[in-house]
């Protein structure tokens, strides 16, 4: 089996749990990030979904807010956010809270309603054959993007995977979903 760097899972807050768990999966040990020094460890990191405003605060707090954008400032770290993860990096987010301003997008919090409004698609995506059952929980929504972003899913009109540069942006849950295939195709980048 091939041989991985050690990859990290931002572990202040949220499911990161079903990201350790699905990486296991795919036979990849994970770190959990919960400081500056942990991020020297790894060379890639998760970002899980869950409640982004509590995650801010816990990132300011550990300083990990500022190690984060140091190691993404040569665009060569690579990042998968889901959910919450990708509020934490927007540019831009609504209603206005503070972010690491890592992606160049404006994302709306809880765009589609509440807990009960949460819902599960099958969704395009690029680079995927077959479907793949998107699980969208207290959904933000990408509402506009600034640079060079490439789009690889889309839901009713709105992109719900992105990507710039080496950083993947993700409304939906991956990780709960126990299909392993976005997750593999990130793990591309270490082939
Ligand atoms: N609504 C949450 C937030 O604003 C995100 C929800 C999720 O990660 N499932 O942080």
């Amino acid at each position: 089996m091939k041989k991985y760097p050690p990859l990290g899972i931002l572990a202040m807050q949220g499911d990161i749990q079903e990201h350790q768990k699905i990486l296991w999966d795919l036979g990849i040990e994970t770190i959990w990030v919960k400081k500056p020094e942990d991020l020297k460890k790894v060379e890639g990191l998760f970002l899980p979904g869950g409640e982004s405003s509590t995650m801010l605060r816990l990132l300011s707090f550990t300083g990990l807010d500022i190690a984060i954008n140091e190691r993404c400032q040569k665009k060569d770290f690579p990042m998968f956010a889901t959910c919450a993860g990708t509020i934490l990096l927007a540019r831009d987010v609504i209603p206005d809270q503070r972010s690491l301003s890592l992606l160049d997008i404006k994302i709306q919090r809880n765009a589609y309603g509440r807990q009960v409004e949460s819902f599960e698609v099958p969704l395009q995506i690029d680079g995927l054959d077959e479907l793949f059952t998107g699980i969208f929980i207290r959904a933000p929504k990408i509402i506009e993007l600034y640079g060079e972003i490439e789009i690889l899913s889309t839901y009713r009109e709105s992109p719900v995977f992105i990507r710039q540069d080496k950083i993947w942006g993700l409304t939906f849950h991956p990780e709960i979903s126990q299909d392993t295939r976005i997750h593999k195709k990130f793990l591309e980048y270490w082939d």
